[in-house]
C-alpha cells in the first residue's frame, strides 16, 4: 500500500504524450513529434566552454546548497536588470531547474489545505506540487476570455484559504502574454488579499506581441515583497537537459528555501552551475538573439501553414513557442453540453498520431478539453511537414466517423 498523496498525482500529461509518440514510432509510423516543451538547437557556446573549464579544473565537490555564491550573485544582477530594481545574491537560490524553483516555494508556502489559485489552461505541474505540498489547487477557466484571466473570476475564488496565486507570463500552453493592466490590477488584488505571487516567467526571452514581457515586480513594486519569481535556462539557452533555475523572492523566504533544497536535492549540479556562471559571465547575446530569431521564423512559418485549418481559429501565440488550437469546433459540435469532453480530444490526438504520424498536446493535460497544443521548438523541415500533416487531418476529420468514435457511441448507447 503506497502513501494516499500517490492517488493525487497522474504523471505529467506532457510525458504521456511523448511516450505515446514514441510508442507509434516504434511502431513503424513516421511521427513528427510535436510535443515537446524544449528547442531543437546546438549548445551554446559559452556553456560547453564553462563546462569544459570546471572539468578540466577537476571539480567535482558540493557547492552552497542554494547554489555558488559567484552565480547567485550573477544571477542577481539578472534579475537587476530584468526589472530595474536592485536585487541581491540573498534573494536568489539557484535549482534544479524552475521546477524545482516551483517545488521549493510550494514548499514553503502552503500549509495543508492552503487553496492556490492558477488560471487554466495550465501548465500540468503547478496543480500537482500544490498537491504535493498537501495544498489544494483552484482553476479559474480563462477560456471565454481568450486565455486571459478576468479578475473578477479570480475574486470569485478567493476564499479564506487561499494563500497565493499562480501567474505564468508567457502562459505554457496557450502563448498568452499578460500586459501591464492586468499585470497590475492581479498584484493589487494579491496585496489587497494578503496573497503570495508565485511568478513563472520561464518564457520570458519568447515574446511575438507588442504586448511585451514585464516583470510583475516592475510593474507593482510594492507587491515584491510577496513574490517568488521563478525562471530557468532550460528555454532560454535552449538547456533543458542541464537543470539549471532559479526563484528571487524575499531573503526569508530564501532562507527558508535553502532549508527545504538541503534536506531534497542540495545543490544543483555544479558543472552545470560553472557553465552557466562562464555563460552569464562572457556572453554577448548571439546565441540567445539567435535562438530566438530560430523561433520567430518557426512560428511566421508555422502560422502560415496552420492558416490552412478550415474550422480551427488561427492561434495567437504571442509568447513561448506553442501553438494552442481551440478545437471546440471539431470535437464538440454545437450544443457543446452534448458532449462528454475529455474523452473526445484525447481520441482524437491519439487517432492523430496513429493515422496521420503527428503527435501534440491533448488540452487535458492542461485541463482544457477543447485544446491542443504544438511545439514549434523542432527543426525547420519536421515542423513544415507535421504541421501540413496536421492541417490534411483536422480539416478531413469529422466527429463520430472514425471507428474509435463509433465503439465510443456503442458504449454510451
Ligand atoms: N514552468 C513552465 C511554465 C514550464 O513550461 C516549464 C517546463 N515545461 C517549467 C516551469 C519547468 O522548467 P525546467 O525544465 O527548468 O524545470
Amino acid at each position: 500500500m503506497l502513501a494516499q498523496r500517490t492517488a493525487l498525482l497522474k504523471g505529467s500529461g506532457t510525458a504521456a504524450a511523448r511516450a505515446a509518440a514514441k510508442e507509434a514510432a516504434d511502431a513503424g509510423v513516421q511521427v513528427v513529434d510535436l510535443t515537446a516543451g524544449e528547442i531543437w538547437t546546438d549548445l551554446a557556446p559559452t556553456i560547453r566552454d564553462g563546462a569544459i573549464a570546471a572539468i578540466d579544473k577537476g571539480i567535482n565537490r558540493y557547492t552552497e546548497t542554494i547554489g555558488l555564491m559567484d552565480l547567485r550573485e550573477a544571477l542577481a544582477r539578472k534579475v537587476t536588470a530584468e526589472t530595474g530594481q536592485a536585487w541581491g545574491a540573498s534573494e536568489i537560490a539557484v535549482t534544479a531547474g524552475a521546477k524545482q524553483a516551483l517545488f521549493n516555494a510550494a514548499m514553503v508556502l502552503l500549509d495543508p489545505g492552503d487553496e492556490v489559485i492558477i488560471p487554466a489552461p495550465y501548465w500540468t505541474t503547478f496543480p500537482a506540487q500544490v498537491q504535493i505540498a498537501g495544498g489544494v489547487p483552484v482553476h479559474v477557466d480563462t477560456r471565454a476570455n481568450g486565455f486571459v484571466p478576468r479578475i473578477e473570476d479570480i475574486v470569485a475564488a478567493i476564499t479564506p484559504r487561499t494563500r497565493a496565486i499562480v501567474i505564468n507570463t508567457p502562459n505554457n500552453p496557450t502563448g498568452t502574454v499578460y500586459d501591464r493592466t492586468l499585470l497590475r490590477a492581479l498584484g493589487e488584488l494579491a496585496i489587497e488579499r494578503d496573497l503570495w505571487i508565485i511568478f513563472d516567467e520561464c518564457y520570458r526571452d519568447f515574446i511575438h506581441t507588442d504586448v511585451g514581457h514585464h516583470s510583475i515586480v516592475s510593474v507593482i513594486p510594492e507587491a515584491r515583497s510577496r513574490t517568488v519569481i521563478v525562471n530557468a535556462f532550460s528555454k532560454a539557452l535552449a538547456l533543458t537537459g542541464w537543470r539549471i533555475g532559479y526563484l528571487a523572492g524575499p531573503d526569508h523566504l530564501v532562507r527558508s528555501v535553502t532549508a527545504v533544497q538541503s534536506h531534497t536535492t542540495s545543490n544543483p549540479n555544479v558543472i552545470a552551475q560553472h557553465a552557466v556562471l562562464h555563460h552569464l559571465q562572457n556572453t554577448d547575446g548571439t546565441f540567445e538573439a539567435r535562438l530566438q530569431n530560430q523561433l520567430t521564423a518557426a512560428r511566421n512559418m508555422g502560422l502560415g501553414v496552420l492558416s490552412g485549418l478550415s474550422r480551427i481559429p488561427l492561434p495567437t501565440a504571442m509568447g513561448g513557442f506553442y501553438f494552442y488550437l481551440d478545437i471546440k469546433n471539431l470535437v464538440a459540435p454545437e450544443p457543446w453540453n452534448l458532449v462528454i469532453g475529455d474523452r473526445d480530444v484525447d481520441m482524437l490526438v491519439r487517432e492523430m498520431i496513429a493515422k496521420a504520424g503527428v503527435a501534440t498536446v491533448s488540452g487535458t493535460a492542461f485541463g482544457d478539453p477543447f485544446g491542443m497544443r504544438l511545439s514549434y521548438g523542432i527543426p525547420w523541415g519536421r515542423l513544415q511537414e507535421g504541421l501540413g500533416r496536421l492541417v490534411g487531418f483536422l480539416n478531413a476529420w469529422s466527429y463520430g466517423a472514425t471507428p474509435e468514435a463509433e465503439n465510443k457511441e456503442k458504449e454510451s448507447s
